[in-house]
């Protein structure tokens, strides 16, 4: 009877035991283990990521580094910088390439090859709308927007000269080839602005001119506006989900001229 008596209790014992086992593995228990083991991996990862990201790997104040940033408040320096080598890119251009505005930066000219077919790749025809602008080009187009529509209005959507990144010949405007939302807002939401949007920083480009960030850029949103910057930093703007060179490299804000 002793001996029935022990062997019940065991198999109780047993029983509640396993079920409580059972249930801390279904339940959120186990989970919530698994999701801070995954978090704190993820979260290593991250960190050694960051660590080893060089931001001193190239220079944010030469106008020849791929990582240069000029802004309203960082003119190039000299002003009056030409890059060393300009090419007609071999792409569909908007002008004949004799035009100097169908020049980019050699640097760049592989890059935006590639970005071109990757977005041919998935149905889709980009073409070069703009690309370097000479310091004095900035100047004529800056002074007849003046005159046009006054300095205001015109220092909040052209660069004075010395002030654009177009002079690096490391930036470039986009188009769809049919030209529709032709470097206007709405080009945003056509499926080539879409598709830049989302994979350009795989070819090295970033939108320099981010949505809400006119208090740090400068510009207002311009999702035709490409910025050559180099996988490796494109990619860790990317994860990192920061969107803007100032945000990035920790500099000033740059909404205004000083
Ligand atoms: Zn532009």
């Amino acid at each position: 009877m002793k001996k029935h008596r022990t062997l019940f209790i065991t198999l109780i014992v047993t029983a509640l035991v396993g079920a409580g086992i059972y249930n801390i593995y279904r339940g959120n228990g186990f989970k919530e283990v698994v999701r801070i083991i995954n978090d704190k991996i993820g979260r290593s990862k991250s960190t050694s990521k960051t660590k080893t990201f060089n931001k001193q790997q190239y220079s944010v104040d030469d106008p020849s580094s791929q990582w240069v940033i000029v802004n309203k408040i960082r003119p190039l320096k000299p002003m009056d910088y030409t890059p060393a080598q300009l090419v007609a890119p071999d792409i569909k251009l908007r002008f004949d390439p004799t035009y100097s505005e169908m020049l980019v930066s050699s640097v760049i000219a592989t890059p935006l090859k590639q970005l071109v077919e990757g977005a041919s790749k998935d149905g889709l025809s980009l073409m070069l709308a703009s690309g370097y602008r000479s310091y004095l080009a900035q100047q004529s187009i800056y002074n007849i927007s003046v005159n046009d529509i006054g300095q205001a209005a015109t220092d909040q959507q052209n660069a004075r000269a010395g002030y654009s990144e177009h002079q690096t010949g490391l930036a470039v405007d986009m188009e769809p080839t049919s030209r529709h939302c032709e470097t206007e807002n709405c080009f945003a939401d056509t499926p080539e602005g879409k598709w830049l949007a989302s994979n350009a920083y795989k070819y090295g480009f970033i939108i320099r001119y981010p949505q809400n960030k006119q208090d740090v850029t400068g510009y207002s949103y311009e999702s035709w506006h490409l910025r050559y910057v180099g996988i490796d930093l494109a990619t860790q703007m990317h994860s990192s989900r920061i969107e803007t060179l100032e945000e990035f490299f920790g500099l000033l804000n740059a909404p205004n001229y000083l």
